[in-house]
């Protein structure tokens, strides 16, 4: 008898019915298959809801007709935040895709028209359809002005990351170019001078001298040069092989790789890199180094300014660096509030990286409060740093006779003011004092590493600012804002870059790559307004809490505050016992 038993099945596998050719005849309508809650809703709500006079007035009119702008509007705004940032992929979304279909209300633009659309009518309106969604957002309550949290991230263009032109080497090759360029010149008038007098003309025909003549800097003048030798020596040049071939070469050759320099200096604009494939982009060193090189890639300098983690005005910038960046940001900001009958925000903050004299200066004429660190805000708290007796903070100073005092006793006195200029041509007067003698000072080892005499140069205006902030930054507001900077700009690049996977533009040149950034900015806005929207539709009604239970409620979240602020203050931060008692009772 066979011992293996046959599994006994205790009741039947059954499907759910399944006819894919069954005909209805009722055919589901868009209405019923979309949620009523579903982010497709409130994307198209909030474009319908928006006066969009600027895109209306982008069109020229004529010719065939054309898709209305809202349509297009809305498909790229949902395509970007449903991650579909290509047009191929948007025309292939307003076909199979039902949230798109009902958008289009079943119109399909192809991905030219898409894409003339973002790079055209759009690309000179998208600030105002971003400042339409923080009106919104405004009215909403969602945000109220009152703190800027400012941060930058680079984000890599459409370029070749090989396509560099760098600023040194175009300077080096046109100084080699333009002394080649002199050295021939100066041959050319020597040898025209030796056959005039072989001709026995005393003097020159012409005014010129060739001694005197300026050297060439420029490609204009070299030309202007080469036209007047050409007409100078028109009799001798069919004759004479070596100046003809000289003179060739200044016009054919050198002439033309000057006009080409001159050309990549002017696209450069003052920076130190572009791309061939993208003239706008710079290179810059990307977070994203995936060859783990640090190699320098083509990209833009973003600048976010939030609040509530909604991004409440952006800009584009070719430089690297963010300091030079903030007022430009600033003012743009200022501009585009004013549109929609704003203020600015009463206060900005931002990290060390934006902490200079000329941001700190229009701060301060803005009335914006400053909660902007300076480089070296952390490292001032330390130990080592606060009691070394050589840094300059440390020096005794002597406001009525204006001079320092070495650890060595000896006196650092006034010698000039050194006036230097940013990029942005902003002017700092730094103050020059001079130690008399320090040759044989048993400290000197430990003093300075100048070969002359201990030097120390104070920025009273950035000193003075730097006093302001670092009261603004360790007040009870402060401390909040530093905290709230952590949870800021940060996660809103990490919501862009990470999970819309947005770290490659698709556009190239600055006004398109911002109207990209513009779009994936106000998607970024309404997908956080949905989920706050849905957040507070879901949420229940408070329980209620008996007294007993309240009152152990509010003593851990005392417990609970207190913790999270002894973790605010950073190691070495100035005890300050009033502060935290004041968090605590809060
Ligand atoms: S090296 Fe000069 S400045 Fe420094 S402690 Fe000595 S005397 Fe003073």
């Amino acid at each position: 008898m066979s011992t293996t038993r046959r599994k006994k099945r205790h009741s039947a596998v059954t499907f759910k019915p399944y006819a894919q050719h069954q005909g209805m005849l009722f055919l589901p309508s868009f209405e019923d298959l979309i949620p009523k809650d579903h982010i497709v809703r409130l994307v198209s709500r909030a474009i319908d809801g928006m006066q969009l006079d600027s895109l209306l007035n982008a069109y020229e009119g004529g010719g065939a007709s054309n898709y209305h702008p809202k349509l297009l509007l809305k498909v790229l705004v949902y395509g970007y935040v449903d991650r579909q940032y290509s047009s191929r992929r948007l025309e292939k979304a307003t076909r199979e895709n039902i949230n798109f279909m009902w958008l289009t209300g079943l119109q399909s633009p192809d991905h030219n028209t898409i894409n003339r659309f973002r790079k055209g009518q759009l690309k000179d309106t998208v600030k105002d359809v971003f400042a339409a969604v923080l009106l919104l957002l405004l009215e909403e309550g969602m945000v109220r002005l009152e703190d800027y949290h400012i941060d930058g991230t680079k984000i890599e263009s459409a370029a070749n990351r090989y396509s560099f032109v760098w600023a040194k080497s175009i300077t080096g090759h046109k100084g080699r170019l333009l002394a080649k360029i002199n050295v021939l010149l100066d041959q050319i008038d020597r040898e025209n001078d030796r056959e005039e007098s072989e001709a026995g003309k005393a003097e020159r025909e012409n005014d010129q001298d060739s001694s005197a003549r300026p050297p060439i800097e420029d490609s204009e003048r070299l030309a202007q040069t080469i036209a007047d030798l050409n007409e100078q020596l028109k009799e001798r040049l069919p004759k004479e092989k070596p100046l003809r071939r000289k003179m060739a070469e200044l016009s054919e050759k050198h002439l033309n790789k000057l006009r080409e320099y001159e050309k990549h200096e002017e696209k450069l604009g003052g920076r130190n890199s572009y791309s061939k494939t993208d003239e706008d982009a710079t290179f810059m060193r990307m977070k994203e180094d995936h060859m783990r090189n640090g190699q320098l890639k083509p990209g833009y300098n973003v600048q976010i300014g939030t609040e509530n983690q909604f991004i409440i005005n952006y800009t584009l910038h070719q430089s690297p660096n963010d300091m030079p960046v903030l007022k430009e940001h600033l003012e743009d900001t200022k501009q585009q509030l004013a549109s929609i009958g704003y203020d600015m925000p009463k206060r900005a903050s931002a990290d060390a990286g934006y902490g200079s004299e000329e941001n700190y200066d229009y701060l301060e004429a803005e009335g914006i409060e400053n909660y902007v660190k300076y480089p070296g805000f952390y490292q001032e708290q330390r130990k080592k740093i606060k009691n070394d007796p050589f840094r300059t903070e440390n020096l005794f100073y002597n406001e009525q006779e204006d001079y320092f005092v070495c650890p060595m006793g000896q006196h650092l006195t006034y010698r000039y003011t050194s006036k230097t200029k940013s990029k942005n041509n902003y002017q700092s007067n730094v103050r020059v004092y001079k130690a008399q003698r320090c040759t044989g000072c048993p400290l000197r080892a430990v003093c300075h590493k100048a070969k002359t005499n201990r030097i120390v140069q104070i920025n009273p205006n950035l000193k003075r600012h730097k006093k302001i902030a670092h009261q603004n930054l360790w007040s009870l507001r402060g401390i909040y804002l530093r905290q709230q900077r952590c949870i800021e700009p940060e996660p809103v690049f990490g919501q862009i870059k990470w999970n819309r996977g947005f770290k490659r533009f698709s556009l190239r040149g600055l006004p398109k790559v911002s109207c990209e950034f513009g779009l994936i900015a106000i998607a970024h806005n309404l997908k956080k307004m949905w989920v706050k929207l849905q957040l507070a539709k879901g949420l229940p009604n408070p329980p209620h809490i008996p007294p007993k239970s309240a009152q152990i409620l509010a003593e851990n979240a005392k417990n609970a505050l207190k913790t999270i602020f002894y973790l605010v203050n950073p190691p070495g931060a100035p005890h300050n016992t009033n502060l935290k008692l004041q968090l605590v009772n809060q």
